[in-house]
């Protein structure tokens, strides 16, 4: 083995090294530097030897090198220095080292100074520095939460958006898996899941795209977001980027948008229903009072001319009469239900004398149909007979009216389990299945393409309310095209 000339391996360090090497005397002149001085400040070797040094130290350093080089003078005792050197052309170079120094008993001799460029470095990390800030600058005030969590979930950002959000404060879930903290316990599987899914084949569906779900409180309640995720690699692991804002505010106002929409829906619906019906009701009371003022201008003219008018036209007068005095008491009725203003007066009738009476002024006033009581229950009921009357007439009337193509009505009483069940059939056209359960609304009328009946959706109405006030029960069985039956019930005095 070739033995350690030191002299020749110190040279060779000296010459070889990247550190910065500059021997100086007391006076802090140059002595001697390595040529790893001399390229980093790019100077040859003559222009710096018997140099001071302060020419290539940057003026702002002078100060602390000389400080600390007498200090080390006087105490030999080393510690690191940063201080900034100058190059021939003016750069600034950031050393940062030692120096030591020589006594010869116990005079100094010489300083030695040993130093690393520390110059890229340092502006890699000032870099670094600029861009935490930049990034803390925007995280601190992003309009949306900006939460970042590695691919296990853990927490590794979490800005003051995200704490105003979701009321966690930083401290209390950096560092912690994201599905424990903001994500309702029913998604977390599938958050999982959804997250492993990526990891393998590197496909999320929620991923860049913007999704609305629902997120957790600090507090314990479910809250709507809209959640926006960009994923990016950073060495070998992915980083997942989410912006979240709470959108709670803005889904009430679009529940309240969509409900004021509705309310204007309805109320013009309703609109259109109340022009509806007073085009129906003036063209309802029109049509009799036209009748009628026919009737009055030949009574008027058979007056003057002394010819006797014949006594029918006086019956079709009246006839017309009743018709608007009907229409209008059932207008008033229906005002007064709605008022709640409805008198009953209460009294002890036989049903099958009602029934009877019923049929008779029906039958008298119609000559396409035949009204026939098939059974009659021998009954007394305590009741408004009136307005029991009233609900027989609406029925029969109705059964009539909407078979146009029959000639049969048939009537049926009879008591079932202590209760009177009537039911009126015609053959008519029938009402669609679908309509049954609105028959008895107020105003409500089965549109029927074909044909045009006149009326005013009201007689139904007033029928169930009469009944409803005797602890009675109105209901229709029907098949379109085959014709209807109307049944009531009510109670009857115990005979
Ligand atoms: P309207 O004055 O229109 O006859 P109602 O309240 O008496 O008013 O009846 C409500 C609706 O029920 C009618 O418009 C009609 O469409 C339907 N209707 C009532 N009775 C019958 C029936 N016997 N056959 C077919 N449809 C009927």
């Amino acid at each position: 083995m070739k033995s350690l000339n030191f002299d020749v391996h110190f040279k060779d360090l000296f010459d070889n090294t990247s550190d910065l090497i500059h021997f100086l005397d007391i006076d802090s002149k140059i002595l001697k530097v390595n040529p790893a001085w001399l390229n980093n400040l790019q100077f040859s070797a003559e222009e710096v030897i018997g140099k001071s040094i302060y020419e290539f130290i940057d003026p702002k350093s002078h100060e602390i090198y000389k400080n600390y080089r007498s200090s080390v003078i006087a105490t030999n005792k080393l510690e690191d220095i940063s201080f900034e050197l100058r190059t021939k052309d003016g750069q600034k170079i950031l050393a940062e080292g030692q120096i030591g120094c020589v006594y010869d008993v116990q005079e100094p001799v010489y300083t030695r100074g040993v130093f690393k460029n520390i110059t890229s470095k340092r502006v890699a990390e000032l870099n670094l520095e600029k861009n935490q800030r930049r990034l803390n600058t925007f995280l601190k005030s992003a309009p949306s939460a900006v939460v970042i969590i590695d691919q296990n979930q853990t927490v590794l950002e979490w800005n003051p958006k995200a704490e105003e959000i979701f009321g966690f404060k930083t401290e209390d879930v950096l560092n912690r898996p994201l599905g424990d903290i903001i994500i309702p316990p029913q998604f977390r599987e599938a958050h999982a899941m959804g997250m492993a899914h990526f990891l393998k084949t590197g496909e999320g569906p929620v991923l860049n795209r913007t999704i609305e779900i629902e997120a957790l409180h600090q507090k314990g309640h479910v809250f709507p977001v809209n959640l926006s995720i960009s994923n990016v690699k950073v060495d070998d692991d992915w980083l997942f980027i989410a912006f979240i804002s709470d959108i709670t505010e803005h889904k009430l106002l679009q529940q309240e948008i969509i409900r004021q929409q509705a309310a204007l829906m309805q109320s013009k619906i309703l609109d259109e229903k109340k022009d509806e019906f007073l085009s129906m009701a003036s063209h309802e009371l029109k049509t009799p009072l036209t009748s009628l003022k026919a009737y009055i201008q030949l009574l008027e003219k058979s007056v003057v001319s002394g010819n006797a008018l014949p006594v029918q036209f006086l019956g079709k007068a009246s006839h017309y009469i009743r018709r608007l005095e009907n229409l209008i008491a059932d207008l008033l009725d229906v005002s007064k239900i709605k008022a709640d203003k409805m008198i009953y007066n209460f009294e002890e009738f036989s049903f099958s004398e009602l029934l009877s009476e019923c049929v008779e002024s029906v039958q008298h006033a119609t000559e396409s149909h035949r009204i026939e009581i098939e059974e009659s229950a021998e009954v007394n009921c305590f009741g408004d007979k009136m307005r029991i009357e009233q609900v027989i007439h609406n029925i029969l009337t109705n059964a009539v009216k909407y078979s146009p193509d029959a000639d049969l009505v048939i009537l049926k009483s009879k008591i079932i389990e202590n209760r009177l069940l009537v039911s009126i059939t015609d053959f008519g056209i029938g009402i669609d299945n679908k309509n049954l359960n609105n028959l008895f609304k107020r105003f409500y009328r089965v549109e029927n393409s074909d044909m045009k009946f006149q009326g005013l959706g009201i007689g139904l109405f007033i029928s169930s309310e009469i009944l409803d006030r005797h602890q009675g029960e109105i209901w229709v069985e029907s098949e379109p095209g085959q014709g209807s039956t109307f049944f009531f019930s009510l109670p009857v005095r115990g005979n």
